[in-house]
């Protein structure tokens, strides 16, 4: 069989102990899952169930460890945000499972940077638009090298903050996650089915703020990695 344009080839990450690469699917992102990040956008952190967004799959920048990544700021913002993120990638495929089924199909884990478009976020949640635009433009998920589940478990608790050039930003833990890993992945898995390569970003703790050109964003989730990107 012949494709009648070229075939994508899928973006990728690599993966420590390893030269082989995750391949990424899909990439779903949980809103508010932090309580001191939902209060300073202005919403009560009751436990409402958790909602999702996404970034295609080309929003993806490789950042492996122990290199400074670059990405372009993007077109049509003036404040764009920081959200560090536990990234989680997923190996096989989950439909409907239960939180104590649910990290058996994980591969591995990584740390993330969800970048915002706030302005146009502020803009489309005034309207009731969607948010596609706002999270899922180019370069807009900068991801480390994936860490395998077999090597490093499945964090529940540990350090998760950023910095810009040197100044700590946002500086949280993992078990300050209004839902956890596992409930995530189950409560994801029962709006779709989950497909191996997908990529879930857990959302982030309190202190998002903009990041300029020139800038260097460096985080560090505690026994998971480091990520380093410098915008452009
Ligand atoms: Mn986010």
């Amino acid at each position: 069989m012949a494709y009648v344009i070229d075939a994508p080839e899928p973006r990728s990450l690599p993966v420590a102990g390893t030269s082989d690469r995750f391949p990424v699917r899909r990439v779903y992102c949980v809103g508010r899952n932090y309580a001191d990040h939902a209060r300073e956008m202005g919403h009560d952190p009751d436990r409402e169930p958790p909602f999702f967004f996404m970034k295609p799959a080309e929003a993806v920048v490789a950042c492996p460890d122990g290199s400074t990544a670059v990405v372009a700021y993007p077109t049509q913002t003036a404040n764009l945000h920081h959200e560090i993120e536990l990234a989680v990638a997923i190996g096989t495929s989950a439909a409907a499972v239960t939180p104590d089924e649910a990290l058996n199909h994980v591969y591995g884990y990584g740390v993330a940077v969800d970048l915002t478009r706030r302005d146009m976020q502020d803009d489309a949640k005034a309207l009731r638009r969607p948010w596609d635009l706002s999270k899922g433009f180019d370069e807009s998920a900068p991801i480390s090298t994936i860490a395998p589940a077999s090597d490093i478990g499945h964090p529940s608790e540990g350090r998760i903050t950023v910095a810009v050039d040197g100044t700590t930003r946002q500086d949280g833990d993992l078990n300050q996650q209004i839902w956890n890993v596992a409930e995530v992945i189950s409560a994801l898995s029962h709006a779709i089915t989950l497909l191996p390569g997908d990529i879930i970003l857990t959302g982030t703790p309190a202190g998002v703020g903009p990041v300029e050109r020139g800038e260097t964003v460096i985080g560090s989730i505690a026994g998971v990695g480091t990520i380093a990107f410098r915008v452009a």
